[in-house]
């Protein structure tokens, strides 16, 4: 099948421990059982889409060790295709992460190989069929950038969801078609959603947690409202589902306030099950929503 979505970010193995209480410094607190569960913002997005039938395969890199076999079959698995992630000679990386009994997350992230995604990747990628391009920011800021220009030269619509807010050049955030962030990340840009278009985005979305999204364009702003769930059990990468499924549906034809619409139904199952890739709904329990 021809691949018409491409993502580039991250892939991390993310290593979970239960801790009664986190350690101060020179202290050692016993844990639960590790769990290893993939993860990084570009893995979730492209599972996000294939879950939901889009032709995709994933721009990213992963070390020569067990995690970077695992991500890549748990990646194949889903459905992504891995032929243009590389094996880098950096570690894969880690998203080591303790949770204590409050629920709190405290993380430290070892971006090992995901810094090795290079300009030079970009330049050996073929655009030919590839209707969107979608990044996110867990790798060089460089890269992104030269993707972006590069997909945007060959007539390839681009998605950035732009978490955490980094400064990119006004030449490329004008080649933008859809500017995804979320509420603070806009307040971090702008002073009014409107105004997140004159940073130069033909259309930019505000994720607003239980609310919804806001669809920003020209026109005016269109919100669109969450799906009510029954019980919220985990909010972790509901913006990559999000992100993930509506970069599925503009791949797939649908206008911006068409593919909200449906990304939204996929980002409100996301938060009903614990974990972020383990939680991302098929096409059928999407339409099986109504
Ligand atoms: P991020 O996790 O990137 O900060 P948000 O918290 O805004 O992003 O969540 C992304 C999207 O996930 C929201 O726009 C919404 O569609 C969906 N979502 C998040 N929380 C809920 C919830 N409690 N109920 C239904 N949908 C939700």
């Amino acid at each position: 099948m021809t691949t018409t979505l491409l993502v580039l970010g991250s892939a991390n193995a993310d290593l979970v421990v239960e801790v009664g209480r986190r350690p101060a410094g020179g202290e050692t607190v016993l844990g639960g059982d590790t769990v290893v569960l993939p993860g990084g913002k570009g893995a979730n997005t492209a599972v996000a889409a294939a879950r939901v039938g889009a032709s995709v395969s994933l721009v990213g890199a992963l070390g020569g060790d067990g995690y970077g076999s695992l991500l890549r079959e748990s990646l194949e698995s889903s459905g992504v295709g891995v032929e243009l992630v590389k094996t880098s000679s950096r570690p894969t990386g880690i998203a080591y992460i303790t949770v204590t009994p409050d629920g709190e997350n405290s993380i430290v992230v070892s971006p090992g190989a995901n810094t090795d995604v290079s300009a030079s990747d970009v330049d050996a990628l073929s655009f030919d069929g590839v209707q969107v391009l979608t990044c996110s920011l867990e790798v060089p800021l460089e890269t992104v950038v030269h993707a972006i220009d590069a997909a945007a030269a060959a007539g390839v619509r681009t998605v950035l969801n732009l978490s955490p807010v980094a400064e990119l050049p006004a030449d490329t955030l004008a080649r933008l078609t859809v500017l995804i962030v979320n509420e603070h990340e806009a307040a971090q840009l702008a002073p009014t959603w409107q105004d997140l278009l004159k940073l130069g985005p033909k259309a930019a979305i505000v994720t607003l947690g239980s609310r919804g999204v806001a669809v920003v364009a020209q026109a005016g702003t269109v919100e669109v409202p969450a799906v009510e769930v029954d019980e919220v059990v985990d909010t972790t990468g509901a913006g990559d589902a999000f992100a993930g499924a509506l970069s599925a549906r503009l791949a797939a034809g649908d206008t911006l306030p068409n593919a909200a619409r449906y990304a939204v139904k996929v980002a409100a199952l996301s938060v009903t099950k614990s974990g972020a890739q383990p939680s991302y709904p098929t096409e059928a329990e999407v339409s099986a929503l109504g």
